[in-house]
């Protein structure tokens, strides 16, 4: 370790990202002589929802060297092949986000580009009929996608639907095995460095000063170091995505796990079903100045599926993000480096990969400018490429019914969106991404779920024979069909593998 190596990195706060951070970063330092302390405080709790995830966490838990089976009995995990949306484009519809693609290019063009051709002539099912995690979800089969590349059935990904804070605790094990510390306490004061303005320490209720060297603020949002230390600033991007609360009950299950999570627009926002083995998450995450908190909970709980096993808990936020993630010595993750609302499960994404980029670019303790200036770039674009496509769900509706919608429909958009839908709007031609979310496929879910159908086609679609590319879809169809409906059941599957009540 060299004079300007980072010695002490401080973590504060133990929601998920606090134990995600720790665990990321004692995985890769273990052997090192730096410690990690994490400072949580019982009193002020978590935010204590977030149940849904993207398939880049099985990467994070693999890097962890995590067994499945074992996590998922531990955190009353499921699995999920996209999620559901209900009356999102006109009330009455559903379509499937899928974490998979469409079919494969034929003579070297886009499928989609073939289906819109084939869907033009009346000739071409749904889209989703091509897509194997659509047909499975829908059928609520579950298998693994196959290792063998050639095979349909590696075609697709998955991620889990979990407690949250079940997952911190099993976290929370993994890390002090490897030597994380952890205190519990308030922390009522954060010490700044005269000559620089770096955070030198933090002190508790109890006196305690805790020193570092690099700091992340994982408390939540509340930014106690970042903000509320650092005045970082916080950029609202509310004028986008305005909902601005959340009611959330969990319930009772009636019925088996499906492989998907599902978020049905309402009058003022949308509600999120999330399946557990144990039971079933929902919340409403609305604006409120369109609705009342006590409406809002009034509707949460008539649409629930089983019995509220509590009342409804309130969120407030301001979506958005930090002008700075990473400040002087002073990291932001998790909910106090911004929040884009939970459609399509960002957050513990937005977690794991502030961890990995930190972890990438593991500075020295002067923290130099180089460092900070790449990871805000990096997680800059990744959020802004998230609320481009979080902001397509609100914009490309045909809803009329509510004032809320009304105005979705009429509200500006990030130029960046306008871009890319003029793009497809005009030759169904998708922005592609060389690294980032979300990808091909997904755009292409929600553009044809909420009724965007392209001018024209690519010009280079013409160059193959219709007869062909008809041929080939067909097939894949057939082939979609017989290898979901090979699959086994979804609650199956989790008795057979990864049951939780083997714990209990
Ligand atoms: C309505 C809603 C739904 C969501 N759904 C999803 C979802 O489905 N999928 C998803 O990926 N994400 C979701 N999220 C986001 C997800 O909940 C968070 O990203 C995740 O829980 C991480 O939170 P956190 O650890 O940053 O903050 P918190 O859970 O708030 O943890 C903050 C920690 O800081 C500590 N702390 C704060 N102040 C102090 C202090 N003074 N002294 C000591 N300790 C302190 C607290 O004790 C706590 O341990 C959702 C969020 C909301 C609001």
């Amino acid at each position: 370790m060299g004079n300007g190596a980072i010695r002490k990195i401080v973590i504060v706060g133990g929601g998920t990202a606090g134990w995600m951070a720790a665990a990321g970063l004692s995985a890769v330092l273990a052997d090192s002589r730096l410690t990690i302390d994490l400072i949580e405080s019982a009193e002020i709790g978590t935010v204590g929802v977030g149940e849904a995830t993207v398939p880049h966490i099985r990467g994070f838990n693999a890097k962890l060297g995590l067994d499945e089976a074992d996590f998922m009995r531990k955190t009353q995990a499921t699995f999920k092949l996209g999620i559901e949306f209900r009356d999102w484009g006109r009330q009455g519809e559903s379509y499937i986000h899928p974490f998979g693609a469409f079919g494969q290019p034929i003579g070297g063009v886009d499928f989609h580009q073939h289906w819109l051709r084939a869907n033009a002539r009346g000739e071409a099912d749904p889209i989703e009929a091509y897509s194997l995690p659509i047909v499975a979800a829908r059928l609520n089969r579950f298998a693994p996608p196959s290792p063998d590349p050639r095979s349909l059935g590696s075609t697709f990904s998955y991620a889990y639907q979990f407690d949250a804070g079940l997952y911190a605790l099993y976290l929370r094990a993994y890390a002090q095995a490897r030597g994380v510390r952890r205190t519990e306490g308030k922390i009522v004061d954060v010490s700044l460095r005269g000559e620089d303005g770096f955070i030198e320490a933090v002190t508790l209720e109890s006196g305690q000063r805790i020193e570092g060297d690099l700091f992340i603020d994982c408390s939540g949002f509340r930014g106690l170091l970042i903000e509320q230390a650092l005045h970082t600033g916080y950029e609202d991007w509310s004028r986008w995505l305005p909902c601005d609360r959340a009611a959330a009950v969990p319930c009772d299950a009636v019925e088996p796990p499906t492989p998907y999570t599902r978020a049905t627009a309402d009058a003022a926002g949308w509600r999120w079903r999330i399946p557990l083995q144990h039971r079933v998450g929902n919340g409403y995450v609305y604006c409120s100045d369109y609705i009342s908190d006590d409406d809002a909970a009034r509707v949460l709980v008539s649409k629930l599926d089983g019995k509220a096993q509590a009342d409804p808990r309130f969120l407030r936020f301001v979506t958005g993000r930090r002008k700075k993630q990473w400040n002087r010595n002073c990291v932001a993750i998790g909910l106090s480096s911004g929040f884009l609302e939970p459609l399509e499960s960002t957050s513990i994404h937005l977690i794991q990969l502030a961890v990995t980029t930190l972890l990438e670019l593991f500075p020295q303790r002067d923290c130099a400018q180089a460092d900070q200036d790449e990871y805000n770039r990096v997680m800059d674009l990744e959020f802004e490429r998230i609320r481009d496509f979080l902001v397509l769900h609100y914009h490309a509706t045909q809803r009329d019914d509510s004032p809320f919608w009304i105005d979705r429909r009429a509200a500006p958009i990030p130029d960046s969106l306008a871009y890319k839908m003029d793009l497809f709007r005009d030759r169904g031609m998708i922005v592609k991404y060389r690294d980032g979310f979300f990808l091909e496929p997904s755009w292409l879910a929600v553009y044809l779920g909420q009724n965007i159908l392209p001018q024209g086609l690519d010009p280079m679609t013409d160059a193959i024979d219709p007869v062909r590319a008809a041929r080939a879809l067909s097939e894949l169809k057939t082939a979609v069909r017989r290898t979901a409906e090979s699959m086994p059941d979804h609650q199956a599957f989790i008795r057979a593998h990864c049951d939780a009540r083997a714990v209990a």
